[in-house]
């Protein structure tokens, strides 16, 4: 059954843009029939602080955002991960990277090769080479792609194109990589509508391409893309923890209740306030979203006690 899905890092919590999302996210999936998941993006566990996925649930479910079936870690999903490689190893569709990010850096690359793409120094290394470069340090696993262009359709962004690189699938500690974890899960659970910052709309062609490769043609164009505005700062960056109260935690010692925050970025969405049942009655991803979203999120003052 289709389903979209919200996958936050448990590395802390939510603050309104992320909230904000995630309730984009959910509006999305239940206005168009879908079932919400929620994936835990666990995989870098040095980054994981312990108690936050309870608490990102707990203020998640303060705003009226809710799931279906359990929750789901990357963490416990190695065995599909592993798959997923092997598949690709036994295509001959990846192979070992030595590179340190230096390396990366201080490579010769072709004139017109996308900034941060990976130069191909590893891809054709003879296997006395590797095998030299392995006593040296442990490889991750790279994509062997063609470097083309690949466009998917975003349905507040319209055609969104990134030309391919060899994206790391493993990387050299042994864990899955985010766009491998992502592809494969996503795929895995049924997700065909994907609902997230439009800071990560320039992985959609990748994850697309991915998807396609492991999955098979069909799977390339079976998911709905809808990047959403990110909430910015007073000064117009992304809002971020540094930003003073942003958490509900910290907004409820200021004196604003969930119910308060969750107006607040309803309002920015040009949405219907007071639940966000009521929000969804009328709601469509196009129309609702390219009417206008604010960037900022104001809060009123707060009822003082
Ligand atoms: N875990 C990512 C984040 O917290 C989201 C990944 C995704 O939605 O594909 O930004």
């Amino acid at each position: 059954m289709s389903a979209g899905r919200y996958a936050p890092s448990p590395s802390g919590d939510l603050h309104l843009g992320n909230l904000r999302t995630a309730m984009l996210a959910w509006l999305c999936a239940r206005s168009t029939g879908r079932r919400f998941l929620l994936r835990y993006e666990d995989l870098d566990s040095g980054r994981t602080v312990q108690g936050s996925e309870q608490r990102q649930l707990q203020d998640l479910h303060a705003l009226g955002v809710t799931f279906d079936g359990a929750v789901i870690r990357q963490s416990e999903r190695y065995a599909h991960y592993d798959d997923a490689v092997a598949a690709l190893r036994a295509r001959d569709l990846v192979y070992e990277c030595f590179c340190t990010r230096r390396d990366i850096q201080d490579a010769p690359r072709a004139p017109h090769s996308p900034p941060g793409a990976y130069p191909g120094t590893c891809r054709h290394l003879s296997e006395r080479q590797r095998q030299q470069r392995r006593a040296e340090r442990p490889a991750a696993w790279r994509l062997r792609t063609d470097p083309r262009e690949v466009t998917v359709e975003d349905v507040l962004l319209g055609e969104v194109s990134a030309v391919l690189d060899d994206v790391v699938v493993v990387r050299n500690d042994g864990a899955p990589a985010y766009n491998l974890a992502v592809v494969v899960d996503d795929h895995l659970t049924g997700v065909d509508q994907v609902v997230r910052g439009e800071d990560l709309a320039s992985s959609a062609p990748r994850q697309a391409h991915l998807r396609g490769l492991l999955y098979g043609d069909d799977a390339f164009s079976e998911v709905q893309y809808v990047h959403v505005p990110l909430v910015l700062n007073e000064q117009g960056k992304r809002l971020a923890k540094r930003d003073g109260a942003v958490t509900l935690e910290q907004l409820e010692v200021q004196g604003h209740s969930a119910d308060a925050v969750r107006d607040a970025l309803l309002g920015s969405l040009g949405l219907p306030v007071g639940t966000l049942s009521a929000a969804l009655e009328g709601f469509a991803p196009d129309a609702t979203l390219s009417a206008g979203v604010s960037e900022q999120v104001r809060l009123p003052e707060p009822l003082l006690p």
